[in-house]
């Protein structure tokens, strides 16, 4: 009834801005003076997303911004080809910004208007370790004192298809000491394994109780992955890799993953990560949004995360070692273009609700404004590495 006396927002401009070290925010600025934050980060495909957002921007630029379901579906199905990691980016970030405005314009947190709190806090997870971990232990430690009860950390460096059952003796060491400790890990395969190996890793961590184990093959094998859990009795998780409830649909029909983890930022923003965790609830599977990527991304999680009856735990970029930027004067890390960023605050391994209107999350527009500016001036936009093995072979990262 509010909106219907607020009259209606009509998007005046969207920009996006590339910023250290890794990340793509939007902004969307409308015919009322409302301005809303979205991130649409790709890892390692940034020009591509950009690329995606003039075509967003010609669509969008006079439509009417409280209709976010109506340009959701325009942005999805407007056009012949639709979905996969680059489209589906750039719609998210959108979508966020959007729902920021809605909040916003409405003066309560988004979480309100996806009918309200199901929960008083959000139980977070920080990551240990690089690619190549060493002092995982002493990493957890930091954590701990950091105030997370849970970690998150790759399970192996690069691995051949089928490689020597060795490679898996520092992994289990790692995870039993930081158990040790008294957290939960969660151990991320990364996609790296082939079934071949992934078998004899989750069989090796089984006894050790990891909270869960993340991509233990890659998202192209659902069936097989579906074979993998049924043979460890470890919560399966996977979906950073899916755009869309479409892409779930296979993992859930084959009974394949316990957790599901849908990246706000690739699967089609905040309208698709509340109805994937609808989708989800229906299979007795959890939720778990993943986010090694900016802070607009994760007030975007909570947001779904306070009002999702299955949410479990939130991954939190907080000096995650990918924060590591190719900038050397910019050390930008979660906090860095927020002027709120005590609403991050980690306590007994949860933060608080989100209390703000929209996502809760103020941004310093104009650090983000410079660091943009110098960033795409003076330094190329970030890859993963490629990594081969031994016989020159192209291993997964
Ligand atoms: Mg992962």
């Amino acid at each position: 009834m509010m909106n219907e006396h607020l009259g209606p927002s009509i998007i005046v401009e969207i920009e996006v801005f590339r910023v250290p070290p890794r990340w793509v925010f939007v902004r969307v600025e409308t015919s009322d003076g409302l301005v809303g934050w979205g991130e649409g980060t790709l890892e390692g495909h940034t020009e591509a997303v950009e690329g995606a957002y003039k075509d967003l921007v010609e669509r969008f630029i006079g439509a009417q911004a409280d209709n976010i379901q109506d340009i959701w579906q325009t942005a999805y199905r407007g056009r012949f080809y639709r979905g996969g990691p680059v489209l589906m980016s750039a719609l998210s970030g959108l979508d966020i910004a959007l729902w920021d405005i809605k909040g916003k314009k409405l003066g309560v947190p988004v979480w309100q208007l996806l009918g309200g709190k199901v929960r008083d806090r959000v139980r977070v997870y920080g990551w240990v370790g690089g690619d190549n971990p060493t002092e995982v232990f002493e990493a957890a430690k930091v954590r701990a004192q950091q105030g997370f009860t849970a970690v998150k950390m790759n399970g192996t460096d690069a691995v051949a298809w089928i490689d020597s059952p060795s490679v898996f003796n520092e992994t289990v060491t790692r995870v039993k000491d930081v158990r040790s400790l008294g957290m939960d890990v969660g151990i991320d395969f990364h996609g790296r394994l082939h079934k071949g190996m992934a078998k004899q890793l989750a069989k090796l961590l089984e006894p050790h109780q990891p909270l869960f184990i993340e991509e233990p093959l890659l998202p192209t094998q659902p069936e097989e992955i579906a074979d993998l859990s049924r043979s460890v009795s470890t919560p399966i998780a996977l979906g950073e890799r899916l755009y869309t409830r479409s892409d779930f649909r296979p993992y859930l029909e084959s009974r394949a993953i316990d957790i599901a983890q849908p990246d706000v930022s690739h699967c089609g923003g905040i309208s698709e990560l509340h109805r994937i965790a609808s989708l989800t609830e229906m299979y007795d599977v959890a939720l778990a949004p993943h986010c090694p990527i900016g802070p607009i991304a994760l007030a975007a999680c909570m947001q779904v995360a306070i009002t999702a009856p299955n949410f479990v735990i939130q991954e939190m970029s907080w000096k995650i070692h990918y924060n590591v930027s190719l900038d050397p004067t910019s050390d930008a890390d979660l906090h860095t273009y927020m002027l709120n960023p005590e609403i991050f605050d980690v306590k007994d391994g949860h933060v608080a609700l989100l209390k703000g209107p929209g996502l809760g999350i103020e941004m310093d527009e104009l650090k983000i404004r410079d660091a943009s500016a110098r960033y795409v001036e003076n330094h190329p936009a970030w890859r993963n590495p490629v990594w081969r093995g031994k016989d020159g072979s192209l291993r997964e990262w």
